[in-house]
């Protein structure tokens, strides 16, 4: 089965608003195991609008067109879309009744505006979806074996329209299970990921890999498909365990949905351990990952943001020569701090990050330059990076290395 997407919009077009609909139904697609080869962006302009439907149900089974379906003149979608489907419109009892009964208890009350009846106005035959987030419906058009899908513009009308009813809608007409895993490593570059997996790749057929470079870290997605979802699992099952092999402890997750601050918190649970953080350079942004994690308050004793010179030495008692010797941004200093953190509080485990996010030096040390110390068990790490990009991007690649080396430091103990 394959599926395209037509996004309706000048604003799109022009830039004005970020297309997260069509990453949105892409995802859900692929999740689905749809092929999309292509998709389209046009402006409310019925003609062209017109042309792009065309194009699509000459190339792929099921279109999926956004937007345009409100109750305004430059909403043309459903009249566009009825046109080329050779449909004419007739007014859907059940959605004017809903409509009237959603107005009624908005704004408009009893002076509802005469453009809003428009949306009762359905292609015959379709399937109307009601939309329990605005007025206009969802429809589903069915001609010669291809399926027209129109959803509302809005996110928080299209997303759960798409969940509750297009997602089952599409499963049914999809012979195929497909299953994926990810499997997210830590601690190695993409090349080098790539490099490892070649063979793999190389030989790919199903299940698919494919890697993607998140920041400080690789994911690899291995998805296969087959008659039922057990045996898209069983397919998938003896890739993962092979990739697993090969990256070993660099491993943190073979679940998509799992992040390593959940994972780390985990950790820390189990071991019944508590965590500080001392951060300069990240400003709170590591204790902000860590308390992302609901249950982070088993783990999580303390995030110090100690950024001055004066507040290293004033907290964390972070001695006053070995800042002048080797500087704030330096390996004894990282070292003192986490050190510094676990006198500070009551946890065993102490995380500290040290560098210069930018773009201006400092201490004549370069930008990107970072360094990670981990106190765990009377022994410090301390872990030196050179990270590229720009001071928020530094800044996150830092917050993920940390991360990575608590995590690392745990599972030695093992
Ligand atoms: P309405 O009843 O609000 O007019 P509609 O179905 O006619 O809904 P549009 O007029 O195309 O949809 O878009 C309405 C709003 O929905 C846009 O202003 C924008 O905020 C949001 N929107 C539309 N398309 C997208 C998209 N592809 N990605 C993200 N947001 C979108
Ligand atoms: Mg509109």
């Amino acid at each position: 089965m394959t599926v395209e997407l037509i996004s309706v919009g000048t604003e799109i077009l022009m830039g004005n608003i970020v297309n997260t609909n069509a990453a949105y139904l892409s995802a859900g697609c692929a999740q689905l195991g749809l092929s999309m080869y292509n998709q389209q962006v046009v402006g409310d302009n019925p003609e062209r609008l017109a042309k792009a439907i065309e194009e699509a149900l000459s190339r792929a089974d099921i279109i999926i067109i956004s937007g345009g379906l409100g109750p305004t003149e430059d909403d043309l979608t459903k009249e566009t879309a009825a046109g080329v489907l050779g449909m004419k419109l007739i007014e859907d009892e059940h959605t004017k009744k809903r409509i009237k009964e959603m107005l009624q208890n908005s704004i408009f009350k009893n002076d509802i505006p005469d453009n809003n009846w428009k949306q009762a106005m359905v292609p015959e035959g379709a399937v109307v979806i009601d939309n329990s987030n605005g007025t206009a419906p969802g429809l589903i058009m069915e001609k010669d074996g291809k399926s027209v899908i129109l959803l509302p513009g809005p996110p928080n009308e299209l997303e759960p329209m798409f969940d509750n009813d297009i997602r089952p809608y599409l499963a049914g007409k999809n012979p195929d299970a497909i299953f994926s895993k990810m499997v997210k490593i830590c601690g190695v570059g993409e090349s080098q990921v790539e490099t490892k997996l070649l063979d793999l790749i190389d030989a790919q057929t199903n299940p698919t890999i494919a890697t993607y470079a998140k920041t400080g870290e690789v994911q690899v997605r291995v998805t296969a498909k087959a008659a039922s979802e057990s045996a898209a699992k069983e397919l998938v099952k003896p890739v993962v365990k092979e990739i697993k092999s090969r990256f070993k402890e660099n491993v943190y997750s073979v679940d998509a949905n799992e992040t390593l601050e959940e994972v780390v918190v985990k950790m820390l649970a189990k071991k019944d351990l508590k965590l500080v953080t001392v951060e300069s350079c990240t400003g709170g942004l590591l204790a902000g990952r860590i308390v992302n994690v609901s249950g982070a308050s088993e783990v999580f004793s303390q995030g110090l943001v100690t950024y001055s010179n004066k507040s290293k030495r004033k907290v964390l008692n972070v001695d006053k020569a070995v800042l002048k010797k080797y500087g704030a941004v330096s390996k004894e200093t990282a070292k003192e701090m986490a050190k510094g953190g676990i006198l500070a509080s009551d946890a065993e485990v102490g995380v500290s990050v040290t560098g210069v996010a930018g773009p201006y030096q400092s201490e004549d040390k370069p930008v990107g330059l970072v360094y990670i110390g981990c106190y765990y068990k009377d022994k410090v790490t301390v872990k030196e990076y050179m990270f590229r990009g720009n001071r928020q991007k530094i800044r996150e690649q830092a917050v993920v290395k940390a991360l990575d080396l608590v995590r690392r430091r745990i599972l030695e103990d093992d």
